[in-house]
């Protein structure tokens, strides 16, 4: 039913006449009323996303004033922005969609095991327009900064249009991969064909056909780039530094057998969801790898590489990512995998990572993307034997030779995780710039709160446990666990709540060990907080939780029960 929606519905076109409307709004059914001494909203959140959408929901029945202000020209967030060709998620369908309401889950039919982006951004705002929230957000404001005022103990938030909004409470939910960041090549503005960052991909139609195009990166957008226009334009370059172990997606239609299957199993599949580590429907084999025979574990991992999206990760026996000689031979079946694949075995070499094992770095999902190497079309500049000199007026010049391009795609991925904070100006308590703080990377509790910075709450902010699940299903968690929290301060008539630096401390702790027991705190990544498009991003920053989503929410549960312990209320 859901489905049905005009597919041209993305929710901007009825934004700024409603952002008008609600930016007259005042507060407040916690008691406080707009004015010198009180701000206007109860909370404000940042960002129209998955999270921001469930927040403002969560609130609003909780009977507080909140606004949602928002940078785009619609809800959405990551799927708003995210436009390029063949973006789709990696979440079963089913997994990724919002899990609180049996309403929403009954209406809404998703048309494929792994849904693409149109699909996801009419998902998102047929959910905004059923729960009546479109009237509480603002598009196309973009958060500049953002003070504390001590005395008054609450946040002033300046937007680029010049407006400025007052609010007790202060909620981020501006993604983890938001901050797009651009090669530091020279003459990146200086090119007079079409260029686009994959996040900031044109609303019309870009033409393909016939056209010479260069895609620079190989992360799990460039992957989903490459293998969805390889047979669409005249001829593809793909520059990549380093390749990374992909594998099968193996999506398909979902049909209508199929669709009553899912529906009826909601309760299972969100039971499953919540007893994995990653919030997906796939979970760690227990058993351990050298109790299995060798032809048993061949098998096991055929079946892998033949399911649908992250068993070929996540369902596999721990210690693939925790040993380094059994994640080596995980690593080798892959690579033959690959050279199956690809029928030049020089370029199939080129497309095995050599310089870290499978699951280290984010696993993209493809469909046919070794395959659209077989092309004559399609070509790979390996940029460590030739590097990307500059960006000329007509294509790019590397140590070998000159390339003309009519289109350059850049797939070079985000300042992670932190780089949507760093580029909104915080001013904390007594002038503190949490710039500053992070500067060497973030400092939290829980991930949810950073001393000094009272009543600004991070959502799925750095080192939370959603930021390594099913995106969805830590959200929801997440957002709920806030909710509470705001129901807890209303209940005492708290104007203030903040975590110390001994709770973070604590936190710090617990973040560094469960990502060091891991082969992925090796690899530089961006999880790891590694990005060469950033100054200073050169060196280990532990921006995610890597305990898993159940000890996560243990850790929450234990706060909560025990009267939100490291953290202090006013
Ligand atoms: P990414 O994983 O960080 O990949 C960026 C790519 O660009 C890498 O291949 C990188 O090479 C290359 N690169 C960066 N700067 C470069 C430069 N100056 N010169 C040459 N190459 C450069 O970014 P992403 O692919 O956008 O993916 C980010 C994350 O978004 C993913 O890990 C995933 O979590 C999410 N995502 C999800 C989906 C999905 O759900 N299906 C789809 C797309 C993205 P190096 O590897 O050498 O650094």
């Amino acid at each position: 039913m859901g489905n049905s929606i005009d597919s041209s519905t993305d929710g901007s076109r009825q934004s700024s006449t409603q952002s008008t409307k609600q930016s007259t709004k005042k507060s407040s059914a916690t008691g406080y009323s707009a004015g010198q001494n009180q701000p206007q909203y109860d909370a404000l959140i940042i960002g129209a996303g998955v999270s921001g959408i469930y927040q403002l929901h969560k609130l609003l029945e909780l009977g507080m004033s909140a606004t949602v202000l928002e940078a785009g020209g619609g809800a959405g967030g990551t799927w708003y922005w995210n436009r390029y060709p063949g973006a789709r998620f990696d979440s079963e369908s089913y997994t990724y969609g919002y899990s609180f309401s049996k309403e929403l889950l009954a209406e809404w039919d998703w048309s494929e095991h792994f849904a693409g982006q149109p699909e996801t951004l009419r998902y998102l705002n047929h959910v905004v327009d059923r729960f009546d929230l479109r009237d509480h957000m603002q598009f196309d404001c973009r958060v500049k900064s953002s003070s504390f005022d001590d005395e008054k103990e609450f946040w002033t938030v300046c937007v680029d249009d010049g407006r400025t909004f007052t609010t007790r409470f202060l909620i981020t939910a501006i993604g983890m991969l938001s901050a797009p960041t651009l090669p530091r090549y020279s003459g990146v503005d200086t090119f007079k064909g079409q260029s686009f960052h994959t996040c900031a991909w044109p609303h019309e139609p870009v033409d393909l056909k016939d056209k010479r195009v260069a895609v620079i990166g190989t992360g799990a957008t460039g992957v989903q780039v490459i293998s969805e226009i390889a047979d669409k334009v005249g001829d593809l370059t793909v520059f990549q530094r380093r390749p990374n172990w992909c594998a099968p997606l193996h999506n398909s239609k979902i049909d209508a057998e199929t669709q009553a299957r899912i529906k009826a199993s909601y309760d299972d599949i969100f039971e499953r969801c919540r007893q994995t580590p990653g919030g997906f429907i796939h979970g760690p084999d227990r058993r351990r790898f050298e109790e299995v025979s060798e032809q048993d574990r061949l098998e096991f991992w055929e079946q892998l590489y033949r399911s649908p999206g992250f068993g070929v990760w996540f369902g596999n026996f721990r210690d693939v990512l925790v040993d380094e000689n059994i994640n080596a031979e995980y690593s080798r079946f892959i690579a033959d995998k690959i050279r199956q694949r690809v029928n030049d075995p020089d370029l199939a070499e080129q497309l095995i990572p050599k310089d870290h094992g499978f699951g280290t770095r984010r696993v993209p999902l493809e469909t046919r993307y070794f395959e659209a190497y077989n092309r004559d079309n399609v070509h790979l500049v390996d940029i460590n034997k030739t590097p990307i000199e500059s960006i000329t007026e007509t294509g790019i010049r590397t140590s070998d030779c000159d390339r003309g391009f009519d289109i350059i795609i850049y797939a070079t991925g985000f300042d992670a995780v932190t780089g949507a904070f760093d580029r909104i100006e915080f001013t904390g308590s007594e002038g503190q710039k949490l710039s500053d703080k992070w500067l060497d990377g973030p400092i939290t509790y829980l991930g949810l709160q950073t001393a000094g910075f009272p009543n600004l709450l991070t959502l799925a902010g750095p080192q939370a446990g959603s930021v390594t699940t099913n995106f969805p299903r830590g959200i929801e968690e997440a957002v709920d666990w806030a909710t509470e929290l705001m129901k807890y301060i209303q209940q005492h008539k708290y104007n203030r709540i903040e975590t110390s630096a001994e709770a973070e401390a604590g936190w710090g702790v617990d973040v560094r060990e469960a990502f060091n027991t891991s082969l992925l705190a090796s690899t530089r990544s961006w999880f790891t907080g590694f990005n060469s498009n950033v100054a200073g991003h050169d060196k280990l920053r532990y921006l995610i939780y890597n305990g898993g989503a159940l000890r996560y929410r243990e850790r929450l549960t234990q706060v909560a029960d025990h009267n939100y312990q490291g953290f202090h209320f006013k």
